[in-house]
């Protein structure tokens, strides 16, 4: 692999929750992502992907393990200057494209604001960079002035996006931004990202539900499971021939059909409650829903391995079964 632009080393981020409870809420993640690529991660609700994405932009502290961004270790927890420091080189598209965007700001300053924090340019310039923005991302730069309840779901999304990369950062978290749009548009927005990624040489970690969108827009598929993660792979391999079980549930059960897969989408559920990040079990974390579970499994963690798949792919699986 080439020089990472991040590297997550060990990364935990556990939140206390009072009367000596912790939420467990990501543990021991490491993850290498490559200039210009792009890593779709992926897990049900309480996997801890959002808080990954966060964790790995300083927007949580971290509670052990590092981020290297450019080979520069960055610090367990942000100053304030840190993140005016950091602002300019990594950014953060959030899942909800209304409440994300103050409602009392026009669309103009809102997309600036980044540009008047962050840079020496006129207002002029600013005015400039931001039509040319609202209009890279498919709105009309004449409607600047408007507010945001005036613009359609997946138009205040590519607003949103705007914001995020108008000050042309390296690396982007994009955190689920499409699971709140009509699925007319989700594919027009997936489809912007991808064009950006390759005009801009954007680096994504692409956080998403729908399997099937994360396996067409990502170069590589990361698994989380209660905070860990359990499979990564080339995206369509770990698509097509996922090897956690917990992968191969999740794909089964994902709600969008592909018609390139031969898979039968609703006879495979997951079935059984995620446990509660408060009381992580002991052994493998999928244990009480795995189909394949084994005795080993409930006391021996299973570490993430390298693992060569039939197409001669580099997988990395934490699972017993290919222990
Ligand atoms: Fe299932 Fe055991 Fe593999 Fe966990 S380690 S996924 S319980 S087979």
């Amino acid at each position: 692999m080439t020089q990472p632009i991040v590297a997550v080393r060990g990364l935990t981020k556990h939140f206390e929750i009072g009367r000596g409870q912790v939420v467990h809420a990501v543990d021991d993640v490491s993850l290498d992502i490559a200039p210009r690529e792009i890593v779709g991660l992926v897990g049900e609700s309480g996997s801890g992907k959002s808080t990954l994405g966060k964790t790995v932009l300083g927007l949580h502290d971290k509670t052990s393990g590092e981020v290297v961004f450019n080979g520069e270790s960055l610090p367990a927890k942000y100053t304030p200057g840190d993140f005016q420091r950091y602002a300019q080189s990594m950014q953060m598209i959030f899942q909800d494209p209304y409440s994300s965007l103050n409602p009392r700001m026009t669309v103009g300053e809102i997309v600036g604001e980044g540009l008047r924090l962050h840079s020496d340019l006129s207002r002029t310039d600013i005015r400039d960079n931001v039509a040319d923005w609202l209009r890279r991302v498919g709105l009309n730069p004449d409607h600047m002035s408007r507010y945001p309840h005036e613009f359609s779901g997946g138009q205040r999304q590519r607003i949103g996006i705007a914001r995020a990369l108008v000050l042309e950062p390296e690396f982007v978290v994009c955190d689920e931004p499409i699971s709140a749009l009509d699925v007319s548009v989700q594919a027009q927005v997936v489809n912007l990202l991808d064009e950006l990624k390759e005009s801009l040489g954007l680096t994504l970690l692409f956080i998403a539900h729908d399997l099937s969108m994360v396996r067409y827009v990502s170069d590589r598929m990361a698994v989380m499971y209660l905070g860990s993660l359990v499979e990564l792979g080339p995206a369509n391999r770990v698509f097509f021939a996922p090897k956690h079980p917990y992968t191969e549930l999740l794909i089964g059960s994902n709600p969008e059909p592909d018609p390139v897969s031969e898979r039968s989408r609703d006879s495979t559920a997951i079935r059984g409650e995620i446990p509660s990040p408060v009381n992580v079990p002991a052994g493998c974390r999928f244990a009480n829903r795995c189909p394949k579970v084994m005795d080993v499994c409930r006391d021996l963690t299973p570490e993430l391995i390298s693992v060569v798949d039939e197409c001669h792919a580099d997988r990395l699986v934490a699972c017993h079964l290919y222990s």
